[in-house]
C-alpha cells in the first residue's frame, strides 16, 4: 500500500526560502520596459504592493512567513508526502517514488500558496481591489479565493477560449465573489486594440496580462497580482519543499537524488526544488533537479536566454529569462497552465548555472501517464501535472537510479479538465512538433540588445 507522511500543524513553515543569494551566477535585474535602463523598484509601485516588491528584490535567504498568511494555509497545509508505492509496482520502477499532494488546496492546485500571501500583502497597504489574468482559471479560482477571505475585490480576465470551455472554472470565481471578465475585451485600450484587429481573437495569456496591468496601472485602489514567474511568487511556493525536507525525514529516507517539477512560469517547480539545492551547491549530494515542459510550448528547451516582456503589449519590465518571444502564441494544448511564453527569471539562471535540467515532454505521453497514476495511486493529475508524473516514471524506470529517491510535485488535479482526459480517450490529442521557423518568427520580435 501508498504510505502517507503527515506533518503536524505544529510544523508548519514559519519562513519562506529566498533562492536569490544562492544563485551561483546571480540574478541580472529587471529592466524598464521603455527606457531598457535597469528598474527602480519603486518604480513597480504602481502595480504592486512595497512588503511584495521586498520580497521581489530580497537578498536574504529567509524571509518570515506573516502569521496571518499561515492561519489560512493552515486550512490543507501541511500537504502529504506520499510514497508511491502502487505506482513503482504498476511501472516496474528501479527506484522509489514520492510525490508532494498540492492538489489537497480549495481550488485544486498549489497556486493558493501565493494568492494569499500575495492578498494579504495587499491588503496590509489598503489596497481594496486585485486585477489578474488567468488561463485555464487555476491562478484566477486561487486569488479568487484568497481575495474573498480578506475581503478585496478580484477582477480576473480569462483568455476568451478557456472561458467559454471552462464554465466551472467561472462559476468557481464566482462562488468566491470574482469577476471574471473574457480577454481580449472593451474596457481596457490593450483588449480594444486586439479587437479591432481580430474581434474573433481566441485571446492569449499575454493579452490578458496586458489588460490586467493596465487597470491597475490607472486606477490607484487596485494591484496586479501574477500567479507565476516574479521572484516573490517562487518564493512564497517554497512551502512545499520545505515540508517535504521534513516528511522525508518522518519517511526515514535522508534526501532525493531526483527532484522533478512541471513548469508552465515556474512556481511550482522552484517551490519544490529550491530548498534542496543547498546539499546540490555544497556538494553534499548530487541531486538532480528535472524541469519538465511541454514540446508544444518549448521555452526552456528551445528558447532564448535574453531579455523580454512578460506580455503582449509590452507593458512589463523586461525580465531576463528563457523566451520564445512574448509574440509567441503556443498550439493550443490541454496543458493549459504551461502555455506561457516566458520562464522564471530564478529558475532560468538556475539552468544556465547548469543546476537544473529541462526536458520537453509530448501531451500524449504525458496523459498516458496520468492514467497511469489515476489507476494506481487514484488521483487524476491535472494536465499540467502530468509531464511531472511522466518525468518521474521516465527516472524511476532507469537502471542508475536503482534503490535511488525520485521526488515530484503532483501540482495540482484535474477534476475541471476531464474534457481534455475524453480527448485523449478518443484520441483527438495532437502532439506538435513546433518547425524551428514558427520559433525564429516569434524570436524576431524579442526587444533589441537584450542578451
Ligand atoms: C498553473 C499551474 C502550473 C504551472 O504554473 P507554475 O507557475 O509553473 O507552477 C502547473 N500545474 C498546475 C496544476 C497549475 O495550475
Amino acid at each position: 500500500m501508498s504510505k502517507k507522511f503527515f506533518l503536524p500543524e505544529s510544523e508548519m513553515c514559519t519562513q519562506w526560502y529566498n533562492a536569490i543569494p544562492d544563485i551561483p551566477g546571480g540574478l541580472e535585474p529587471p529592466r524598464h520596459p521603455g527606457t531598457g535602463q535597469n528598474l527602480d523598484p519603486s518604480e513597480l509601485a504602481i502595480i504592486f504592493p512595497e512588503p511584495l516588491i521586498e520580497q521581489e528584490v530580497s537578498t536574504q535567504r529567509w524571509i518570515d512567513i506573516p502569521e496571518e498568511v499561515n492561519d489560512i494555509l493552515r486550512l490543507w497545509r501541511p500537504t502529504p508526502l506520499v510514497r508511491a508505492t502502487n505506482l513503482e509496482r504498476v511501472i516496474g520502477a528501479k527506484a522509489r517514488i514520492y510525490y508532494k499532494n498540492e492538489a489537497v488546496s480549495p481550488a485544486g492546485s498549489h497556486k493558493p500558496n501565493s494568492a494569499v500571501a500575495q492578498v494579504y500583502a495587499n491588503k496590509q497597504v489598503g489596497i481594496e481591489k486585485l486585477a489578474t489574468e488567468t488561463g485555464a482559471g487555476q491562478w484566477g479560482s486561487s486569488l479568487a479565493l484568497a481575495c474573498c477571505v480578506f475581503g478585496v475585490e478580484c477582477l480576473v480576465y480569462m483568455v476568451k477560449c478557456s472561458y467559454e470551455q471552462k464554465p466551472f472554472r467561472r462559476s468557481m470565481m464566482q462562488t468566491w465573489k470574482g469577476r471574471a471578465i473574457p480577454s481580449p475585451s472593451d474596457t481596457t485600450a490593450a483588449g480594444r486594440a486586439v479587437l479591432a484587429d481580430d474581434p474573433e481573437c481566441p485571446g492569449s495569456l499575454g493579452i490578458a496580462i496586458s489588460e490586467a496591468v493596465e487597470i491597475a496601472a490607472q486606477n490607484p485602489d487596485t494591484n496586479y497580482a501574477l500567479g507565476s514567474v516574479l521572484n516573490h511568487v517562487l518564493l512564497h511556493q517554497t512551502v512545499i519543499g520545505l515540508e517535504a525536507r521534513k516528511q522525508f525525514a518522518m519517511a526515514g529516507e535522508s534526501l532525493p537524488d531526483v527532484v522533478v517539477g512541471c513548469c508552465g512560469g515556474g512556481s511550482n517547480f522552484a517551490g519544490i526544488a529550491t530548498p534542496f539545492l543547498e546539499e546540490k551547491l555544497t556538494g553534499k549530494k548530487d541531486i538532480r533537479f528535472v524541469a519538465v515542459e511541454p514540446a508544444a510550448c518549448p521555452t526552456m528547451t528551445r528558447g532564448h536566454f535574453a531579455y523580454d516582456f512578460g506580455d503582449l503589449a509590452g507593458l512589463t519590465p523586461l525580465l531576463k529569462m528563457h523566451t520564445l518571444g512574448s509574440k509567441f502564441v503556443p498550439p493550443g494544448i490541454h496543458a493549459g497552465g504551461l502555455r506561457y511564453h516566458g520562464m522564471a527569471p530564478i529558475v532560468s539562471a538556475l539552468i544556465r548555472d547548469g543546476l537544473v535540467e529541462p526536458l520537453a515532454l509530448h501531451q500524449n505521453e504525458c496523459f498516458e501517464a496520468a492514467v497511469t497514476f489515476a489507476q494506481s495511486e487514484g488521483i487524476i493529475p491535472a494536465p499540467e501535472s502530468s509531464h511531472a508524473v511522466r518525468a518521474a516514471i521516465i527516472e524511476a524506470r532507469k537502471p542508475e537510479n536503482t534503490d535511488k529517491v525520485v521526488l515530484f510535485n503532483l501540482s495540482g488535479h484535474g477534476h475541471f479538465d476531464m474534457l481534455s482526459y475524453d480527448k485523449y480517450f478518443s484520441m483527438q490529442l495532437e502532439d506538435f512538433d513546433l518547425p524551428q521557423q514558427h520559433l525564429d518568427a516569434a524570436a524576431q520580435h524579442l526587444p533589441a540588445n537584450t542578451a
